[in-house]
């Protein structure tokens, strides 16, 4: 390896592809040690035999607002396999005969979405009250006061919104963070509400997948990295990192190869961070401790089948339901002759020990309680598959905030990147994104 402007990246997640794509725009040549055969990480799509269908490990929804993402998808070519709403619409179905169907009106922000809600949503006296007193609060807010808050005690501040809770609070986190309102860090939420909702109206609409994710990121990533010379080791797994005094030196594969990398950026999850750190000799201790601390919260992905079409529009909120979302499949997913939904459970914690077959009958359930008015007939489920991703996201609470690395760590020539850092963003794609381009704008800083 000649060239002295090689960085190697340990994972081909949205974060080392990231890493990748804005080293090239540097002039240096990225090297991804990805331990599966493919780019993606946790947004990726598989074949699932068993359906006979095409789907992805999980519904992943964009905001208009991920300006990184944004960026990365125009710039290795996807950009329009994403379709953003213009403006910002979510159907909440409260109940079997009752929908509240949001859209901002055209109005400045933040009017835009707090007057809809204000005056259109199904909300009491008391949730009225809450509005006035928190919203004026908002814009004078000390983010930085908001770092030791869960979700729940802030909102605690203002008053009881009991329906508002329902409506918006619980939905809104759960979407978010991956974390209940009684856990999810109340800074996190808000730097979501800035970046959604503040800024431009055009930043509020969400932003649908109208391909398989693997057409998103993956796949166009890959003829991106490589046409620019850039390279990709798939199935090459990361054993052990080599140092020497301060500087990172080799990595070891698990067919033990030994790799030099004169820059090295760990893209892998916290997790897999601190099991590599383990088995190599030299520890950075302040960051083996902090990963150590690091607790994860699943996301469960029903694909359903089914015969007749579940009645829209979408995408659909359910309230005070366990599924918390309801989103038709990309045209990719769809089976002949019936209609393909996807159905969230976030922070799926009672759910994830559940059989896959008791998960399918809660969705049964569901679907009789908030559509059987409305069903022509009985939707008819056809196949099924449900995937877990037990380790989704990791759990945002306030005391996460303390453990999150930034980009640089106690070696000269190793950094950080992943939606796990220290990016002030929830662990999203948009996190991901901007960790990998942290990490190479600090390499090259160095
Ligand atoms: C079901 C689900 C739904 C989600 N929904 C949304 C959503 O709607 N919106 C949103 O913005 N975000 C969503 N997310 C979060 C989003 O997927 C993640 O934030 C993002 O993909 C993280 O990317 P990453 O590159 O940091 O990590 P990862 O994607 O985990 O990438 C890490 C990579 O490193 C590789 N690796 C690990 N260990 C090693 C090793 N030792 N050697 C070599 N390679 C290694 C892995 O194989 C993987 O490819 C969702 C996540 C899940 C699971």
């Amino acid at each position: 390896m000649n060239n002295p402007k090689t960085v190697f990246i340990i994972g081909g997640g949205v974060a080392g592809i990231s890493a990748a794509v804005s080293a090239i725009k540097h002039g240096w040549k990225p090297v991804i040690l990805e331990r599966t055969g493919h780019l993606g990480g946790r947004v990726r799509s598989l074949y699932a035999k068993d359906v006979g269908s095409s789907i992805d490990n999980g519904q992943h929804v964009l905001s208009a607002s991920y300006q990184e993402t944004r960026q990365l998808l125009s710039e290795i070519g996807s950009h329009d396999r994403v379709t953003f709403q213009e403006p910002l619409f979510i159907n909440f179905r409260i109940s079997n005969r009752h929908d509240f169907q949001f859209q901002p009106w055209n109005l400045p922000a933040p009017l835009h979405f707090v007057l809809p809600l204000f005056l259109k949503a199904p909300l009491a006296r008391s949730d009225r009250q809450f509005m006035r007193r928190w919203g004026l609060a908002f814009w004078r807010a000390d983010p930085d006061s908001l770092k030791r808050l869960t979700v729940r005690e802030w909102l605690e501040e203002y008053g009881e919104a009991p329906l508002l809770e329902r409506l918006f609070w619980e939905p809104i986190t759960l979407a978010t963070l991956n974390t209940s309102i009684d856990e999810a860090s109340a800074f996190l939420l808000y730097q979501v509400l800035i970046n959604a909702f503040v800024g431009s109206r055009a930043n509020t609409g969400l932003g649908l997948p109208n391909d398989l994710l693997d057409a998103l990121f993956a796949e166009p990533a890959e003829k991106y990295i490589t046409a620019a010379g850039g390279e990709i080791q798939a199935n090459c797994v990361v054993k052990k990192i080599i140092w020497s005094g301060k500087e990172v030196q080799a990595v070891e594969t698990r067919d033990g190869e030994r790799i030099e990398t004169p820059h090295l950026i760990s893209a892998i999850p916290p997790n897999a961070l601190m099991k590599l750190l383990s088995s190599s000799d030299n520890l950075d201790k302040e960051l083996s401790l902090n990963l150590s601390r690091f607790t994860f919260s699943p996301i469960i992905t029903i694909n359903i089948w089914t015969e007749n079409p579940v009645p829209g529009p979408f995408p659909i909120a359910l309230i005070d339901s366990p599924i918390q979302w309801i989103f038709p499949m990309v045209e990719a997913s769809q089976k002949a002759g019936l209609h393909g939904y996807t159905l969230v459970i976030s922070a799926a914690f009672k759910e994830s020990a559940m059989r896959n077959e008791a998960i399918i009958n809660l969705a049964n359930r569901e679907f009789q309680h908030y559509f059987s008015k409305s069903l022509q007939s009985d939707f008819k489920l056809k196949d099924y598959k449900v995937i877990k991703e037990k380790t989704a996201t990791f759990l945002q609470t306030p005391q996460s905030l303390r453990y999150r690395p930034g980009p640089g760590t106690a070696f000269n020539n190793f950094f950080l990147s992943g939606d796990w850092i220290d990016t002030d963003l929830p662990a999203t794609i948009e996190s991901a994104v901007f960790s990998g381009r942290m990490a190479v704008e600090l390499l090259l800083a160095q």
